[in-house]
C-alpha cells in the first residue's frame, strides 16, 4: 500500500499546516461533488483522506511513523481496506471535520472575517457567537498620559426587538424545512455512497420561516446604532489594543455576543520621547548656564512641572534622571522615570561687547578649566615626541 506521506505529496518533516494545505489542494481536486461517477477519483479521495486522518492527528500520526498503517488498522476503517475508507462518507466526514461545511470554503478564512466584523460565514444550526468589531482609536500624547473617557457610534446587529430573535412574526411562522426534515443535511446516494450535504432550502438551519418578521426580514437580527463608552487607562502606547466583551453583534440563534477590540495610536509629542514608562527629553541651555550652574523649571508629561538642579561645570550630554515623573504604568504599577539630556549651546551672534568680555576670559582660561581638552594634548604630546 502506498505511504500516507507520498499520497499526500508532503515530506515526513512537513508542519501540521503543510499537511492540511496540501489535503485541501488535493481534497478539492478530487472532491466527488466536481467527480460524479468518476471511480478513480473516488477511490483517490479516499485514499488521501484516510492519509490526512491520520497525519493530522499526532497520536495516530506517531504510531504511523513507528509501526506503520497496520498498526492503525483496528481504529479506522473497520474491515482495513487498505489504501483507503471504506466508505465515502468516512472520507467526506473527514474531510468537512478539517474545513467545514460547503466544501470549497476554509475554515480559518472565515474565522479570521468575522473577527473583524465582515460577516461572512454561514449560517449554521446551532447558536453561534456574535462577529467582533475593530476600531481605532488616536490619542493625544497627554491623553494617553492622563488616561481619557472616549465616546464611539457602533453599528452592530443586534437581537431584533419585534420578533425577538426568531426572525418569524408569529411562533407558527417558523415551520420545519420540508427537503430535509429539520435535520439541515440531506442524503444523497451516489452508486453504493450516501452522502450527507448542506440544505440548500434552509442553509442547514432546520428550519424555514413561512411569514418573515417585516423588520429583519427573517434574520432575526437587525443593524442598530449604539454609544460605547471607551475608558482609557492612563499610560496606554501605540500597539495596545483594549477589549470591551460584548459589544460585537448579537449572536445568531441565541449565541452569545461578540466582543471589540479597540487598536490604540498616540500621537508623538514636541518635546518628549516615549521608551516604556520612560520619558525623554533633550534640553538645550546656554554655555554660562552649564559652567555656573542653573536651576530649570521642566514641564511634565501629566501637565505640571518639576525644578531640574544643573550643576556648575555640567557637560554637553550629561543625563540627568528626575525620579517617578514618566509615563504612568498601564497596569497602574507606579511610574516611570525623566531622563534628561543636557545640551551646552555654543553662543552665536556675538556683539563687540561680548566678544570682548570672551577675549578677556580667555585669557584668564587655565589648563584645569578643561580638563578633558588638557588630556588631549597631553596624549598628542606623547605621540608627538615618539
Ligand atoms: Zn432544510
Ligand atoms: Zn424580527
Amino acid at each position: 500500500m502506498s505511504d500516507y506521506y507520498n499520497v499526500l505529496g508532503v515530506t515526513k518533516s512537513a508542519s501540521s499546516e503543510e499537511i492540511k494545505k496540501a489535503y485541501r489542494k488535493s481534497a478539492l481536486q478530487h472532491h466527488p461533488d466536481k467527480n460524479q461517477g468518476n471511480p478513480d477519483s473516488e477511490k483517490k479521495f479516499k485514499e488521501i483522506s484516510e492519509a490526512y486522518e491520520v497525519l493530522s492527528d499526532e497520536k495516530k500520526k506517531q504510531i504511523y511513523d513507528q509501526y506503520g498503517a497496520d498498526a492503525l488498522k483496528g481504529g479506522m476503517g473497520g474491515g482495513g481496506h487498505p489504501g483507503g475508507f471504506s466508505s465515502m462518507e468516512e472520507a467526506l466526514r473527514t474531510f468537512m471535520g478539517a474545513f467545514g461545511g460547503g466544501g470549497g470554503g476554509g475554515g480559518q478564512e472565515t474565522i479570521f472575517d468575522s473577527f473583524f466584523g465582515f460577516d461572512s460565514r454561514s449560517s449554521e444550526s446551532a447558536e453561534q457567537q456574535g462577529a467582533s468589531k475593530r476600531m481605532n482609536l488616536s490619542l493625544t500624547f497627554e491623553e494617553a498620559m492622563t488616561g481619557v473617557e472616549k465616546e464611539a457610534t457602533l453599528t452592530n446587529l443586534a437581537k431584533c426587538q419585534t420578533c425577538h430573535g426568531s426572525g418569524a412574526t408569529s411562533s407558527a411562522g417558523i415551520k420545519k424545512c420540508t427537503r430535509c426534515g429539520g435535520q439541515g443535511q440531506i442524503h444523497q446516494s451516489r452508486g453504493f455512497f450516501s452522502m450527507a450535504t448542506l440544505c440548500p432550502q434552509c442553509s442547514g438551519k432546520g428550519k424555514v420561516i413561512a411569514d418573515p418578521c417585516k423588520d429583519c426580514h427573517g434574520a432575526g437580527r437587525v443593524k442598530q446604532k449604539q454609544k460605547v463608552n471607551i475608558k482609557v487607562p492612563a499610560g496606554v502606547d501605540s500597539g495596545m489594543r483594549l477589549k470591551l466583551s460584548g459589544y460585537g453583534d448579537d449572536g445568531e440563534s441565541g449565541g452569545p455576543k461578540g466582543d471589540l477590540y479597540v487598536y490604540i495610536t498616540v500621537e508623538p509629542h514636541k518635546i518628549f520621547q516615549r521608551d516604556g514608562d520612560d520619558l525623554h527629553l533633550e534640553l538645550p541651555i546656554s554655555f554660562t548656564e552649564a559652567a555656573l550652574g542653573a536651576k530649570k523649571e521642566i514641564p511634565t508629561a501629566l501637565g505640571g512641572t518639576c525644578r531640574v538642579n544643573i550643576p556648575e561645570g555640567t557637560q554637553s550630554g550629561k543625563m540627568l534622571r528626575v525620579k517617578n515623573e514618566g509615563c504612568p504604568n498601564v497596569h497602574g504599577q507606579g511610574q516611570g522615570d525623566l531622563l534628561i539630556k543636557i545640551m551646552v549651546e555654543t553662543p552665536v551672534d556675538l556683539n563687540e561687547k561680548q566678544k570682548s568680555l570672551l577675549s578677556q576670559f580667555a585669557e584668564l582660561e587655565n589648563e584645569s578649566n578643561s580638563p578633558r581638552k588638557q588630556s588631549f594634548l597631553d596624549k598628542l604630546k606623547v605621540f608627538f615626541s615618539k
